[in-house]
């Protein structure tokens, strides 16, 4: 059975950019007969604005979404992450880290695709774990590589492309890329549709899943809506909260963004009419890979 999902983090409401996202894995998961699942990913307790979760799923359940089960939120399951960490120490692939951000730029002797590699300063001079540290995971120079279903063949080499990456901060916070491991993992989800922004993280999270010994999803980036300027629509870039009142002259854009067809008479159709056009129509190989310069 088909489980795909929508993960929004609560630093604000959905904007277009978000919308395009929860409509690609929407479809998708939807014409595959699956489910979807929604998760809260409010990890980060520091980025999370009061309210912002009601007002995203209030904005979802009003552009005609239906999301299967409960609603997950990341910030109840700090027990199942630390969980997963225990084993990644217990096997000796965690260790821990009291570099500051400063240190780290001025010890690093290499550059990756994000920038400063960490040089592996605290695995050689093994730190106290039980000082305010951070957890690192151990990686290899081994590729990890994956075939995306929009930007076919993708490989790193973790540890010149990435290096040694953060499982939980010194200040208790489990990172992005465990929380979502083990979350995608314990939710059973087997469809990923997601943002390109995400395209660099997915070999950090398929090497995890090897560690773990999950199943690796199939993943599909779907490229970023961007402003006039070329950035990406978020909340620095001071993208628009969705609207409220334009709900079907809105997910016909984000339909038309992601190149699907629609009906001629598209106007005449009520939003829950678009929807079943939409995932009977669907096909995700009408989504054009990112464009790179
Ligand atoms: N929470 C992430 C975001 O809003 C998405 C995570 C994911 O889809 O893997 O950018
Ligand atoms: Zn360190």
């Amino acid at each position: 059975m088909t489980r795909g999902r929508f993960a929004p983090s609560p630093t604000g409401p959905l904007h277009f950019g978000s919308l395009v996202a929860a409509v690609a894995s929407y479809c998708d998961a939807r014409q595959r007969g699956g489910k979807w699942l929604l998760r809260i990913e409010d990890v980060d307790s520091t980025r999370t604005i009061k309210g912002a979760s009601d007002d995203i799923m209030r904005t979802l359940a009003a552009y005609g979404f239906a999301w299967d089960g409960e609603v997950v939120y990341q910030s109840r399951r700090s027990a199942l992450y630390q969980q997963v960490l225990q084993q990644l120490q217990a096997r000796a692939l965690a260790y821990a880290c009291t570099c500051s951000r400063k240190e780290i730029a001025d010890s690093s002797t290499r550059q990756g695709i994000e920038g400063a590699i960490y040089p592996g300063t605290c695995l050689r001079h093994a730190v106290a774990a039980d000082t305010a540290a951070a957890w690192r995971l151990k990686t290899q120079a081994a590729p990890i590589s994956f075939s995306d279903a929009i930007q076919g063949h993708q490989q790193h080499a973790l540890a010149s492309a990435i290096g040694d990456f953060v499982l939980k901060r010194a200040d208790g916070v489990f990172s992005y890329q465990l929380a979502v491991v083990v979350d995608d993992a314990l939710q059973g989800v087997t469809h990923i549709v997601r943002g390109a922004d995400l395209l660099n993280s997915t070999t950090r999270q398929i090497y995890l899943q090897q560690l773990l010994g999950y199943p690796t999803p199939q993943y599909a980036h779907i490229p970023l809506v961007t402003n006039g300027d070329g950035q990406k629509l978020s909340k620095q870039t001071l993208a628009q909260a969705l609207p409220a009142d334009n709900v079907k002259a809105t997910l016909i854009a984000a339909l038309l963004f992601l190149q699907q067809t629609l009906p001629d008479n598209v106007d005449r159709y009520s939003v829950d009419a678009i929807w079943q056009w939409a995932i009977s129509h669907w096909r995700l190989p009408q989504i054009p890979p990112v464009q790179h310069d």
